[in-house]
């Protein structure tokens, strides 16, 4: 035998055993390679996480009117908008979106729509859809105070809109537009607003019903993603002004403050309204039995304007109604401000049952997100029952006239935990899909662990079962447009919020998850963070390296599959400690959390950091066990996303239980004259090891007087009785070695 072949042997059976085992898929290098992020820290956006020295982002500031025909379902508006160009670039012309254009027959929305069971689009309705813009006119205002519009150039594409102005926009210049608009209501509007006929008058819900600026930013310029129903906002901050004119036998509910209570409504409901103001009870401001009393609503007048403000905020959205009963109650803030509360919905949706609890759990949750993140910075907070199955707009939401309970409680949770994800912390929905609903998703499940004393807590859906469902599906990274529409719901809420549980109670416990999490809600409040910004700061509030977890859970959708293979007792003595050999299988790295169960009947849990498996695919613990151990469990609580619980568990009499040997008369150094290395055999706490070039190799025992490299290609040492030779095996060749130590 050629020496060559016999080191090339060893060489590639030892490289094989030590980087992974048959089975395994897992790369350690790939796992916590350093380089995870694509961008380093620059003026705009810091290292650290936080918004950077020169951050910037431009301002939208609207004053918008509005009227609504209750027969033909048209709305008929009006917009100035005030952009302020913040940006250290000078812009040529403005885009904006045109979301109503999505329900126009010729959209790419209405391409992209399947025939049926979809959430998105019209839901094949045929109607005059999309929004019809009249004119875009440039406002100045001459020294004298003289105003002069002029008109402008616009092109449509689709959902969005490009203006051209007459000059550029320099830095930290402003400009003000005039836009007048109508569109006629789809009934069902991409499950995000539309009209619900009841007994008492339809609910018309309105939303994505002006043009709205594009947000131009330091990442991609001009985010100009066209709306085609799965992926949904980014938007600008600034303040606004609304005046809705609807039938006056309507009451209007909007995002913000109403400014004229008195204007729109009856003595007796203004007294009503200031009592809800002072009251942690719901006061009712409309009942069931006077919605179609005509003394319940201003007489004398066809229509009336109801005006509302809110101010820092990203969007507007209102509904109208003659069926609307309301109700109100006060929401009390950490700083000792306050808020209210309002649910609007027609005699279908009323009792303790449904809705007449709604204003309950908005005051509620809102108090908690208030107290747990950051507090509440809207003067009110309405929920409007209708055609749409949940959405959020700042300071109004939507939620399915037909949700009852704990369905009505999870989805008016829901949409206002959206306050914080998307509407106070604003990241581009329509790409980063995940950092709203995901994040959202995952603030929900505290909120109702909470509320009133667990009434519709739920247990968490196990990790394994999200990792599984999501396997052959896109990563989380995908925008909601490039998912499949039946995986949106795993990949945008359940996956994301999952992976943040995991961390919140696995990696980093809840008080460092929690610290870096508010930390993240504060730096980006009213700004637009980036993913990496997320990443950051929660890295560098919590103190830790997370790259693995992002991009096994984030950017890729690696599995993580922990098996446990074997224990062996010390000197076969259970009151001498136990080593319990486990092996990472999947991509994906994890800490591990295992429950060990001994036959005298006690249990202890164990847990091990994620650092385990930083340079091993297979790893031995040593444990102070005292007596026999009837059972190890991996993830017993189902924390982990572990795809495989087969090999999770050892249990006495099936599991492998290795025979810990008098390992001595083994140790000691072997030659054969033709080869040119030495087999040193040594032993230490946990077993044999063989040395081969400065190398080291823990050995399992086989039986008899053999013992095999683990893992290894069936490369095998077998001493003879007299321990003065050995026959090493591999690869069906077999070379003796002979003591020389
Ligand atoms: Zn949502």
């Amino acid at each position: 035998m050629r020496l060559s072949l016999v080191l090339g042997l060893f060489a590639a059976t030892f490289l094989h055993a030590q980087e992974k085992s048959t089975t395994s898929s897992y790369d350690y290098n790939a796992a916590f390679a350093p380089g995870f992020y694509n961008v380093t820290g620059n003026e705009y956006r810091s290292a650290s996480g936080q918004p950077g020295p020169k951050y910037w982002q431009n301002r939208a500031d609207y004053k918008l009117t509005a009227s609504l025909n209750d027969q033909t379902g048209e709305i008929i508006g009006s917009e100035i908008l005030t952009y302020s160009n913040n940006s250290p670039d000078a812009l040529p012309f403005l885009w904006l979106h045109i979301d109503q254009n999505l329900f126009a027959k010729e959209s790419r929305g209405n391409a992209v729509i399947p025939t049926s069971g979809s959430r998105n689009g019209a839901r094949g309705e045929v109607f005059d859809g999309g929004h019809n813009i009249k004119s875009v006119k440039l406002i100045a205002t001459a020294k004298g105070g003289k105003t002069t519009e002029t008109p402008l150039a616009f092109t449509i594409t689709d959902t969005r809109m490009q203006i051209k102005l007459p000059s550029h926009l320099k830095t930290g210049g402003k400009v003000s537009l005039k836009i007048d608009f109508s569109f006629v209501s789809p009934v069902y509007g991409s499950d995000r607003m539309g009209i619900q006929p009841t007994k008492n008058g339809k609910i018309f819900e309105v939303a994505q019903w002006f043009p709205r600026v594009c947000v131009y930013d330091d990442i991609r310029g001009w985010n100009t993603t066209p709306y085609l129903g799965a992926g949904e906002f980014y938007l600008e901050y600034g303040d606004f002004d609304m005046k809705i004119t609807a039938p006056s036998n309507h009451i209007v509910v909007a995002s913000g403050e109403l400014l004229n209570p008195s204007e729109v409504y009856t003595a007796e409901q203004l007294q009503r309204w200031k009592q809800a103001g002072q009251s942690d009870k719901t006061v009712m401001i409309r009942s069931a039995a006077e919605v179609t009393a005509a003394a319940s609503r201003p007489s004398g007048k066809p229509s009336l304007t109801w005006h509302f403000s809110i101010k820092n905020s990203r969007d507007v959205a209102w509904a109208s109604s003659a069926s609307f009963i309301v109700d109100a109650a006060r929401i009390n803030l950490p700083s000792g401000k306050k808020s209210l509360a309002i649910s609007a919905y027609p005699q279908e949706s009323d009792g303790q049952k449904a809705w007449g609890r709604s204003t309950e759990y908005t005051k509620a949750c809102i108090e908690h997100y208030s107290q747990k993140w950051f507090e509440y910075p809207y003067p009110a907070a309405t929920n409007v029952a209708g055609v749409v199955g949940g959405m959020e707009y700042p300071g109004i939401v939507f939620c399915e006239y037909t949700a009852r309970e704990g369905g009505l409680w999870g989805v008016t949770d829901h949409e206002f935990g959206h306050t914080w994800f998307p509407m106070i912390v604003g990241s581009n929905e329509r790409v980063f899909g995940w950092m709203d609903e995901g994040f959202n998703t995952f603030i929900n499940e505290l909120s109702t662990d909470a509320f009133n004393n667990g009434e519709y807590k739920q247990p968490a859906a196990p990790m394994s079962q999200i990792a599984m469902t999501t396997q052959n599906m896109e990563p989380v990274m995908s925008a909601p447009d490039n998912m499949k529409e039946a995986h949106v719901g795993w990949l945008v809420y359940e996956k994301p919020a999952a992976g943040l549980r995991m961390l919140r109670n696995e990696v980093l416990g809840p008080e460092r998850f929690d610290y870096a999490f508010k930390t993240y809600i504060e730096r980006w409040a009213f700004k637009h963070p980036q993913p990496e910004d997320f990443f950051h700061t929660m890295e560098n509030v919590a103190g830790e390296d997370l790259a693995w977890f992002w991009r096994s859970w984030y950017v890729n959708k690696w599995p993580m599959d922990q098996a446990i293979t074997k224990i062996m007792y010390k000197k076969n003595d259970p009151s001498k400690g136990v080593y319990i050999t486990l092996e990472n299988l999947g991509k994906m790295p994890a800490p591990v959390v295992m429950d060990i169960k001994y036959k005298a009947g006690s249990s202890e849990r164990l847990k091990l950091p994620v650092e385990i498996w930083q340079r091993n695919a297979s790893w031995t613990i040593r444990h102070a066990s005292t007596s026999e151990i009837e059972s190890i469990t991996l993830n017993p609580a189902g924390t982990l996303p572990d795809i495989n619980a087969a090999n999770n568990v050892w249990t006495s009499g099936k599991g492998t239980l290795e025979t810990d040997i008098d390992l001595s008369p083994y140790t000691g150094t072997f030659g054969n004259k033709q080869v040119p290395i030495k087999l040193v055999f040594s032993e230490k706490e946990d077993g044999l090891y063989i040395g081969i070039d400065s190398q080291e190799y823990r050995l399992e025992y086989k039986g008899g007087n053999t013992f095999a490299v683990p893992g290894g290609q069936g490369t095998q040492f077998t001493f003879d009785e007299s321990r003065k030779s050995l026959e090493l095996l591999e690869s069906g060749q077999k070379i003796i070695f002979n003591r020389e130590k």
